[in-house]
């Protein structure tokens, strides 16, 4: 079996009245992401750890920032054109591994849907989607809530 490994990054800034879209799921929240897309940085994170499982570049090279087609897309879309890629090249998900730095609001309680929204728009079993949260005990940008990060791997086989 061939297999193949891949680790995404992102970060968005956070402002106030924005709308919070993470792992595909809306978080009741004061302030929301800067974007040019809905800012799902766990769903970026995603994207990217799959496109750099096959080293196919990244989301920014896929889906340009200077596109008017983009803006303020629903980041489930890009995930699932991601996956397509994914799939023309023959393999499948082996499995998603996702953590959120975020300081508030607590995530905890939208775990369970986000892998719901992350499963259903990647076409694979929820078991083989997991997200973590974690806060950065108030250092770093994430705890000064300025911005929130993901980190993301995804194992692929064909
Ligand atoms: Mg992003």
């Amino acid at each position: 079996m061939d297999m193949r490994i891949g680790h995404g990054y992102d970060v968005h800034a956070l402002a106030e009245g924005l709308r919070l879209v993470i792992g595909g799921v809306e978080i009741e929240h004061t302030k929301g992401c800067v974007a040019h897309s809905d800012g799902d940085v766990a769903i970026h994170a995603i994207c990217d750890a799959l496109l750099g499982a096959l080293a196919l570049g990244d989301i920014g090279k896929l889906f340009p920032d200077t596109s008017e087609e983009f803006r303020g897309i629903d980041s489930k879309i890009l995930l699932r054109r991601v996956v397509d890629e994914v799939e023309k090249r023959g393999y499948r998900i082996s499995n998603v591994d996702c953590t959120i730095a975020m300081q508030r609001p607590k995530l905890r309680p939208h775990i369970d849907a986000m892998r719901a929204a992350l499963a259903a728009t990647m076409g694979v079993e929820c078991d083989r989607v997991s997200v973590k949260a974690t806060t950065t005990e108030h250092m770093g940008f994430e705890g000064r809530e300025e911005g929130v990060s993901a980190h993301a791997v995804a194992l692929l086989c064909r």
